[in-house]
């Protein structure tokens, strides 16, 4: 027995990462998953690869949501589980930051995670679930990524509303919070055919030895599981809440 077995999950952000972490994860535990990105080789392999539907979507457009819950309607006759994954992170100070690379991120990050939840929402089962993907920096201020830091600060707040409106439908609504994660987005190097990505990886290591109490950086794969948990029944109280997965980053500073 898988954890979500016959469950019908959709998964943003799934092509890379840790959506395509989740979605590997997802399928293993039984449920019929739903890769949505905008990266359409990446996101088909994988989906063709673990058995999946792929949509394309981007995130920050209502028609996108529309056409992807139809084509899912169409594909499983129903929904049951939602993750809001998809994000994009841009440095820079406040005072240097263009308003349209606010407005990106906003539209992206935060806008994204709206329209996902007024799209799907109605046609979700009663009794399923959303899994909401803020950040570490939704709880906390981090110089040079204000506009992300306000844009997952909002989905939080998104979050905790949401929970409250669809409790009557037994409709659980959680967020999650990951510290530094070795993925794309905090190791750029994965991107780049001519890197070594193990290599910035160990110096990523280096680097959050010194600020996490755990000694490293997150693995996509403990962000899935954290995921897995909000989205089967072993989470079947929980409801509204931030959950923080940073190896102890946010408990507080050493010094000793
Ligand atoms: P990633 O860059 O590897 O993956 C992000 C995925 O989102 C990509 O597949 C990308 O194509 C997709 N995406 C971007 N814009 C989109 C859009 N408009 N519509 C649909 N898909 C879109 O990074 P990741 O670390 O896997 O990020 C996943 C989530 O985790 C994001 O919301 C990110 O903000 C959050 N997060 C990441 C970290 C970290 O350190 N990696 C920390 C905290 C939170």
């Amino acid at each position: 027995m898988g954890k979500l077995d016959g469950r019908v999950v959709i998964v943003t952000g799934a092509a890379r990462g840790q959506g395509e972490q989740e979605a590997r994860l997802f399928r293993a535990e039984g449920a019929r998953v739903v890769v949505a990105d905008v990266l359409d080789d990446r996101g088909e392999a994988l989906a063709k690869e673990i058995g999946a539907l792929y949509v394309h979507l981007d995130v920050g457009t209502e028609d996108g949501w529309r056409s992807a819950v139809a084509a899912v309607k169409r594909a499983y006759g129903r929904i049951d589980g939602l993750v809001n994954n998809a994000g994009i992170l841009r440095f820079n100070a406040l005072v240097d930051t263009p308003l349209d690379e606010f407005m990106q991120v906003v539209q992206v990050n935060q806008v994204g995670c709206f329209l996902g939840m007024k799209a799907v929402v109605p046609e979700l089962a009663d009794g399923g679930t959303i899994v909401n993907t803020a950040s570490y920096t939704a709880l906390t201020g981090m110089a040079a990524v204000g506009t992300y830091a306000a844009t997952k600060h909002a989905v939080l707040g998104l979050t905790r509303v949401a929970a409250l409106e669809l409790a009557a439908r037994r409709i659980r609504v959680n967020a999650i919070c990951p510290g530094a994660i070795d993925t794309a987005m905090s190791n750029p190097a994965r991107l780049d055919p001519d890197a070594d990505p193990e290599e910035t990886s160990r110096a990523l290591d280096e680097l959050y030895r010194k600020l996490v109490p755990l000694g490293r950086i997150g693995q996509p794969e403990e962000v899935a599981r954290l995921a897995l948990f909000l989205t089967s029944d072993d989470s079947s109280y929980i409801t509204g809440q931030p959950f923080v997965i940073d190896g102890g980053w946010l408990a507080g500073v050493s010094v000793i």
